[in-house]
């Protein structure tokens, strides 16, 4: 590499956006009081991502002591998504692999969930129309990500019309997303979020340009130097599920009715249950 290759290099770096930080969240609608919450948007994809979307493991749960109303959140990237030791992960594996109800349970909070993340335009944000027209890192989970597979290759059923396929991420031959959250049972609801039907947006240049311009690197998000090394995961870890506290084993009763007992005990001290 040439001395100027390397300062083009250097000055790239330099321009790349550095926002992965705590001002610059994913995007998310606001709920209202009743628990839902809705958007217009559409998926963009620019000339500088190589691919209009990565995806990432995360580790995100609630940590809470028995009988505590509110507990400490760990959410941390795990380190699974670049194919390295992740120690949250591996405590996982361990609680499995003892077999018993309470600790599967404890495992099942604590696993790894598959998230990806695009970049979006927001066309209408009811309860912040401040956001319409700006361009936003968008996260989200499996369900939407198989409402997009399915737009570019959907299902075909056997006796039915083939549906077509198209870019969602195309400004001309793409279509609008519904995004629209609801609270079913506390939970998060996607099950309503869908693409409208296929329409050009953006069509003047200009503006196209200036929109794809806001766009956000996607690659960096899944950069090795935006995850925490396995032992500052490692230590965290230890620190919110308490694993130097003395807790006692659970009692055979917890362990023959774990429907009953929602509140499980999370400080649990790994190391002492392993045989
Ligand atoms: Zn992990």
């Amino acid at each position: 590499m040439s001395r100027l290759q390397k300062l083009q290099q250097l000055v790239e770096k330099e321009q790349t956006p550095q926002y992965i930080n705590n001002n610059d969240r994913p995007y998310t609608p606001e709920k209202g009081k009743d628990g839902n919450a809705y958007a217009l948007v559409r998926f963009l994809w620019d000339d500088n991502n190589d691919v209009p979307y990565v995806t990432k493991y995360q580790h995100s749960w609630e940590e809470k002591k028995p009988g505590a109303e509110k507990g400490r959140w760990f959410i941390e990237d795990c380190p699974s998504t670049l194919k390295e030791k992740c120690p949250v992960c591996e405590a996982n594996s361990e609680e499995y692999e003892k077999g018993i109800e309470n600790y599967r349970r404890v495992a099942q909070k604590r696993k790894r969930s598959q998230n990806w993340y695009a970049n979006i335009l927001i066309l209408k944000d009811p309860k912040h129309p401040e956001n319409e027209g700006t361009v936003q890192l968008f996260r989200f989970g499996k369900k939407i990500k198989e409402k997009i597979d399915e737009a570019i290759k959907p299902q075909v059923i056997e006796g039915m019309d083939p549906p077509e396929a198209f870019d969602p991420f195309d400004l001309d031959t793409g279509a609008n997303f519904h995004l629209l959250y609801k609270t079913i049972e506390g939970q998060n609801n996607v099950d309503g979020c869908k693409f409208d039907k296929i329409s050009s947006i953006l069509e003047d240049r200009k503006e196209r340009e200036e929109v794809l311009s806001k766009c956000k690197p996607l690659a960096k998000l899944v950069d090795k130097s935006n995850f925490k090394s396995y032992d500052e995961l490692k230590k965290k870890f230890e620190e919110i599920t308490g694993k130097n506290k003395v807790v006692p084993k659970p009692t055979p009763q917890q362990i023959e009715s774990p429907e009953e007992d929602d509140d499980l005990d999370f400080d649990i001290d790994f190391e002492d249950f392993k045989d």
